[in-house]
């Protein structure tokens, strides 16, 4: 596939497109509609489509993930236009739990069959090695080989708030579930804003198509609820797209770090004005009904209202200690409001303090776990920055806060079936010569790095 030319006044067109429910037909017109005005040619034997599926359950997470009618629209569509495509599915959930469930649990295997797209699980799959030109947190990066050797990559979003990436998740923090969960720890902190636009120059999607339907808002990026926007958004540029989904939520993108590091790098238009946008509705009437729903933008960790006295340290990590505990707190919000007044009153500490914190203290993450400042009793929370995981745990073995996720099914799926399927993808590497030996070479990283291939400018 050529690369577009930076600037080419295409590249930054949005389609905002009316849809109101999650049939099929309806979805796969607007879709039509929208790679029309956006003037987009699928094409290529092997495409990949990436959806969120950070998490999916039938009771605590049924708004945080791209819905299955959505791809299944974009599907339809795809291969109305042209026979013979490959379409696989490629995904990473959250860390530490296994992609296959995720799929179950929001309805892909049904889609799967119905339409002999494949699932692909990026833990599961071969790695690719992609050298980084312009990296600042990595040097290089693997991802599912999958996607790498792709011939056109879909990013499918599902346009939620999140506490972690200044309030919106959409196609630039999509790229989140691109790669290992070893490498998505790594500077997962104050630089986590130069650690997603690094994932772009490694995999850059061509065509954005994000389920707006419904919005998942106002709480933790997993459980929070959903609330109906009635709208498909597509763009061929990732950047140009979430400085208006950014927008929609009511956010102003010029304090969004990560939209703000991609434009510094070169990435995408140089700001939101010049965003053309097309379809059904104006940016103001999506954001009057936004608006009208919830608060996207975050607050700060210690004025979240409970029980527990919060002192944030330095460095304030939003996407590090203080965002995970932050998005701990609003899952208890979200699932069991009734439990925040019966916390127990702990000092909780992020970061590292500056003063002397006494009493029942609880440190998160390595800062506040090394500072020398904590006296009494004191539990840490190991971690730069701590997994949702080990929070969740850690609160209820040490504090008794039984959390939403402390479910049998979740607890197997964390610590049976994830380390199962870990050992076996490991035996498959090892056996079938698709782990180091038939990654690719440094001298290809270019396919979805700089040069165009994914058609972003190369900046
Ligand atoms: S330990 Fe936490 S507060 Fe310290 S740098 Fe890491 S993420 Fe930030």
């Amino acid at each position: 596939m050529g690369h577009e030319a930076p600037g080419a006044q295409r590249e930054f067109k949005v389609f905002l497109g009316r849809c109101q429910t999650y049939d099929v037909q309806e979805i796969q017109g607007v879709i039509a509609r929208g790679l029309d005005e956006l003037g987009v040619v699928v094409a290529g034997e092997n495409i990949v489509i990436k959806p969120n599926l950070v998490f999916a359950h039938p009771v605590h997470g049924r708004n945080g993930y791209t819905r299955p009618e959505v791809v299944e629209g974009l599907v339809r569509c795809l291969r109305q236009r042209s026979a013979g495509m490959r379409i696989t599915l490629v995904e990473k959930c959250g860390v530490g739990v296994p992609t296959r469930v995720m799929f179950r649990r929001a309805g892909y295997y049904g889609l799967s069959r119905r339409l002999g797209v494949k699932l692909q699980p990026v833990e599961e799959d071969y790695l690719a090695p992609v050298t980084l030109e312009k990296g600042k947190v990595h040097r290089s990066l693997r991802l599912s080989r999958t996607m790498v050797h792709s011939d056109y990559l879909v990013f499918m979003p599902k346009l939620k708030t999140n506490v972690l990436s200044g309030g919106v998740t959409a196609a630039l923090k999509l790229n989140m579930g691109s790669i290992t969960d070893r490498e998505r720890m790594q500077g997962h902190h104050h630089q986590l804003d130069a650690k997603i636009v690094d994932i772009l120059e490694a995999a850059c999607p061509r065509l954005i198509v994000t389920d707006a339907v419904e919005i998942a808002a106002g709480g933790n990026q997993m459980t929070q609820g959903g609330y109906h926007l009635g709208l498909i958004i597509m763009a061929t540029d990732p950047v140009a797209h979430d400085l208006v989904a950014a927008t929609i939520l009511g956010l102003d993108p010029g304090k969004v770090g990560h939209l703000q590091e991609a434009l510094s790098r070169g990435y995408g238009p140089p700001g939101i004005d010049a965003v053309e946008l097309t379809g059904d509705v104006t940016l103001e009437e999506a954001g009057t009904v936004v608006r009208e729903l919830i608060q996207a933008e975050p607050i700060l960790v210690h004025d979240f209202p409970s029980p527990m006295r919060i002192t944030s340290g330095q460095p304030y990590c939003a996407g590090g200690c203080h965002g995970v505990f932050l998005d701990w707190l609003y899952m208890i919000k979200d699932r069991q409001p009734h439990k925040i007044d019966r916390f127990p009153p702990l000092q909780v500490v992020i970061g590292e303090p500056g003063k002397v914190v006494e009493g029942n203290v609880l440190a998160v993450g390595r800062c506040a776990c090394e500072s020398g400042k904590l006296r009494g009793r004191v539990s840490r929370i190991k971690g730069c920055p701590p997994t949702h995981r080990g929070i969740i745990l850690h609160m209820w073995l040490r504090h008794w806060i039984l959390g939403p996720f402390v479910r049998a099914e979740l607890v197997a799926d964390a610590y049976l079936v994830y380390p199962l399927i870990q050992f076996k993808t490991w035996l498959k590497r090892l056996f079938t010569g698709g782990g180091r030996r038939n990654v690719l070479g440094k001298g290809r990283q270019g396919k979805y790095g700089t040069d165009g291939r994914t058609g972003h400018p190369a900046g």
